[in-house]
C-alpha cells in the first residue's frame, strides 16, 4: 500500500504558523484583510465560501464577502473591483468560480490589481509565473508542491504528467513544477491515448473533475500519485482516482477528501498574508 500524504495534518501545522505571523502583523498595527466576491448562488461556491471563512478567522485574517445577484452586470462587477483596488485597507481580493454566463471573467480578472491577486490570475501574474519570478502562487498548485516538499518528493528530472489544464490548477502547477526542473506533460480531453503518458509518470497529478478517471492499470509501479479532484459520486465526495487499487500500485497517494483540498484552503491564506507583508514592505 502507498503511503499517504496527509494534506490534512499538513494543513492544520502550516496553519499554526501562519496563524503566528498574523499575531505579529497585528502586534504592528497590520490586519489582513481579505475579499471574496461571489455572484449568485452555486451550492459548491456556498461551502467553498464557508470553509474559506472559518479558515481566515482561524489565522486571524480578516475577510469580507461581497454577495452580488446573478443578474449583476459587468459594469457593476468591475465598478467594486475598482473600488476594492482603491481601498488602501484590502490587501487581497479574489472572484469565487463559477460566475453567471454575462460576466467577462478574463476581463474581471484583469481588472484586479495584481497585487492584492491572491489567486494568481490576472495576466500580469500568470506571466510572472511562467517566467519564474512571480510573488504570488495559485493556492492549489502552491498546497500541491508544499506537500511534496514536506514528504521530500524531489520533483527535479521526474517526468511528471497532470491531467487537467484548466486556469487554475492544471496550467499554473505545469508552470511551477517545470520550474523545478520537471519534465511536464499536460493531457486533456482531445489527448488520444491518456495511458500512454500516466504509465510514464513519476508523479501523476489527476485534475480533470471525474471520478475513476486514473485506475491501476494506468500507473506506473512506485508512482506519486496527487488527487485534486473533487467529486460527488455515489453518495461520497471521491477523487479522480480508483484509489482503492491505484494505492497497490503507487509509492505515495493523497486522499480524497483530506489530501490536496485542506492545503488549497491554508494556501490561500498564506497568499493572503504574503501580500499583506510585501505591501507593507517585509
Ligand atoms: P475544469 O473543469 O476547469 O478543468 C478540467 C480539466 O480536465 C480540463 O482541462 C479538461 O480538458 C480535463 N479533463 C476533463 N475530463 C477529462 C478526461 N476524461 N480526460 C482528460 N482530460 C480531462 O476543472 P478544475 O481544474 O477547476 O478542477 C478539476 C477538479 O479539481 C474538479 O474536480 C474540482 O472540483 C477539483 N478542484 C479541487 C481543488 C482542491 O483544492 N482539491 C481545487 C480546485 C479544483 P479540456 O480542457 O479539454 O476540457
Amino acid at each position: 500500500m502507498a503511503q499517504l500524504l496527509d494534506g490534512k495534518h499538513l494543513a492544520d501545522l502550516r496553519a499554526t504558523k501562519l496563524k503566528q505571523k498574523v499575531t505579529h502583523l497585528k502586534s504592528e498595527g497590520i490586519q489582513p484583510l481579505f475579499c471574496v466576491i461571489n455572484i449568485g448562488n452555486d451550492p459548491s461556491s456556498k461551502i467553498y465560501l464557508k470553509t474559506k471563512k472559518r479558515r481566515a478567522k482561524e489565522i486571524g485574517i480578516k475577510q469580507k464577502l461581497f454577495q452580488l445577484s446573478s443578474s449583476v452586470t459587468q459594469k457593476e462587477l468591475l465598478s467594486l473591483i475598482n473600488c476594492l483596488n482603491e481601498e488602501e485597507k484590502v490587501n487581497g481580493i479574489m472572484i469565487q468560480l463559477p460566475v453567471p454566463g454575462q460576466i467577462d471573467l478574463n476581463e474581471a480578472l484583469a481588472a484586479i490589481d495584481p497585487e492584492k491577486d491572491v489567486d494568481c490570475l490576472t495576466p500580469a501574474n500568470v506571466g510572472r509565473l511562467w517566467r519564474g519570478d512571480h510573488f504570488v502562487e495559485p493556492a492549489t498548485a502552491h498546497g500541491i508542491l508544499t506537500l511534496l516538499d514536506y514528504y521530500h518528493i524531489e520533483l527535479k528530472g521526474k517526468n511528471v504528467v497532470i491531467i487537467g489544464r484548466s486556469s487554475i490548477v492544471g496550467k499554473p502547477l505545469a508552470a511551477m513544477m517545470l520550474e523545478r526542473d520537471a519534465t511536464v506533460s499536460i493531457l486533456h480531453l482531445k489527448t488520444k491515448k491518456l495511458s500512454e503518458y500516466t504509465k510514464r509518470a513519476d508523479v501523476l497529478v489527476a485534475a480533470a473533475g471525474q471520478p475513476n478517471l486514473v485506475t491501476a492499470d494506468m500507473v506506473k509501479k512506485g508512482a506519486v500519485i496527487i488527487d485534486v479532484g473533487i467529486n460527488r459520486f455515489n453518495g461520497k465526495i471521491v477523487g479522480d482516482v480508483d484509489y482503492a487499487h491505484v494505492t497497490n500500485v503507487a509509492s505515495y497517494i493523497t486522499p480524497v477528501p483530506g489530501g490536496v483540498g485542506p492545503l488549497t484552503v491554508e494556501s490561500l491564506m498564506e497568499q493572503v498574508v504574503q501580500l499583506t507583508r510585501r505591501k507593507h514592505g517585509k
